[in-house]
């Protein structure tokens, strides 16, 4: 089954709106050239409507959220839902990324409901698994990222991922310039694969899988080049239009 590459960069909390807007028009620039690579940008939240209004219309570049709550509406102060999210144009939602994990509190379960409300809101949620150094020293990597899934499928059911993208972000590699070698990266991604086509094998072949950790221009293309790799979750290296630009031209190659 071929999958469509992915690209998303996560701007974290990046950004100015002369910053964000100077970075989608770099973007859009020279993604003509990109072609057969879905490409997606997560401002942080106040910078949605600077962004969607420069993306709107080139139908080229989707843009999503980098959280969102697990309520619809609601007294919940200082939060955004999902149906807000998709009021500004939003068609993706990252949950789970390791530092919502860490440092927010965000339990496998919280990231299994936020998982389910990115998709009432007709939301693709980008759920990220991940292990830490000290999981992976411990021989734990298979165990932690498997029970991070479960956690998700357990909630929303395989057939869910349909309607999903799961990033493998192992925590060690994630803003470190430590990025793991393609093949560790590989064995991860196989087992994630594996472990969903035991609940359904065709949900397992359809599904893309990212891997996101320090990757760079100059690393992408061995990453994308891995047989369950479909592209990557892009942190400090989409914050630059050309070096963004060369990671997703890289997603193109490693499948050409
Ligand atoms: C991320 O935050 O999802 C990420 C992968 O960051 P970086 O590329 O900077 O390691």
């Amino acid at each position: 089954m071929s999958r469509r590459p992915l690209v998303a960069g996560n701007w974290k909390m990046n950004g100015t709106r002369a910053a964000a807007a100077e970075l989608v028009t770099g973007i859009l620039a020279g993604i003509d050239a990109v072609a057969d690579v879905e490409v997606v940008v997560c401002p942080p939240f106040i910078l949605i409507p600077e962004v969607a209004e420069r993306l709107r219309g080139s139908g080229r570049i989707g843009w999503g959220g980098q959280n969102l709550d697990t309520h619809p509406a609601g007294a919940y102060t200082g939060e955004i839902s999902g149906p807000m999210l998709r009021d500004f144009g939003c068609t993706y939602v990252i949950v789970g990324h390791s530092e919502r994990r860490t440092l927010f509190g965000e339990t496998d379960a919280v990231v299994a409901e936020k998982y389910a409300a990115a998709q009432s809101a007709d939301l693709v949620p980008i759920v990220c698994v991940g292990e830490t150094l000290e999981e992976r020293e411990a021989g734990l990597t298979e165990r932690v990222v498997e029970r991070q899934l479960a956690a998700v499928l357990e909630r929303n059911g395989v057939e869910s991922l349909a309607r999903a993208v799961i990033a493998y972000e192992p925590v060690w590699a994630i803003g470190t310039g430590r990025t793991a070698s393609p093949g560790q990266a590989q064995e991860v991604h196989r087992f994630l694969r594996e472990r969903i086509a035991a609940r359904d094998p065709r949900a397992a072949a359809a599904v893309r899988i990212l891997y996101g950790g320090s990757v760079k221009g100059s690393n992408a293309r061995e990453l994308f080049a891995q047989p369950d790799i479909d592209g990557g979750l892009i942190g400090g290296a989409s914050l630059n239009a050309e070096e963004f630009l060369t990671i997703c031209r890289a997603a193109v190659r490693a499948r050409g």
